[in-house]
């Protein structure tokens, strides 16, 4: 897509602090990280969600999981544990349009990782 920062982060486009890369996604530094260790693993294709990627691209999908454990354990955070999670849509604050899996961790995390 022309005009998603995601897209062009993924081709270079807009530097970001990569972590990781594989044939589908990459995987970068949360520029507003809401904990201590807060990674974006997104894939180089744009999809809305995860629901719509799952539609066309399973496969790409599963790549992504593979991605957040491999960023997982390069960030030392395996043995701790740490959260994935996505926002789909207006309710969840999805800012981006890209789909995103937000890996959070590097401290103790509660119940959830903000209540309003
Ligand atoms: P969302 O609310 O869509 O689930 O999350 C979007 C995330 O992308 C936010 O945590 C925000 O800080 C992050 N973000 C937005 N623009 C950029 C950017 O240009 N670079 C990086 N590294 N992160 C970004
Ligand atoms: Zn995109």
């Amino acid at each position: 897509m022309s005009n998603c920062i995601f897209c062009k982060i993924a081709v270079g486009e807009i530097p970001a602090e990569m972590v990781h890369e594989s044939d589908s996604a990459v995987a970068f530094r949360d520029s507003k990280p809401v904990t201590a260790t807060h990674i974006l693993v997104v894939p180089k294709d744009h999809h809305e969600s995860a629901a719509a990627m799952a539609l066309v691209d399973a496969q790409g999908l599963a790549d992504m999981f593979e991605v957040v454990g491999a960023v997982a354990q390069a960030e030392g955070i395996t043995e701790t544990g740490y959260r994935v999670l996505t926002n789909v849509g207006h309710d969840a604050g999805q800012e981006v349009a890209h789909l995103h899996l937000h890996v959070v961790g590097g401290q103790p995390l509660g119940p959830l990782l903000s209540k309003q």
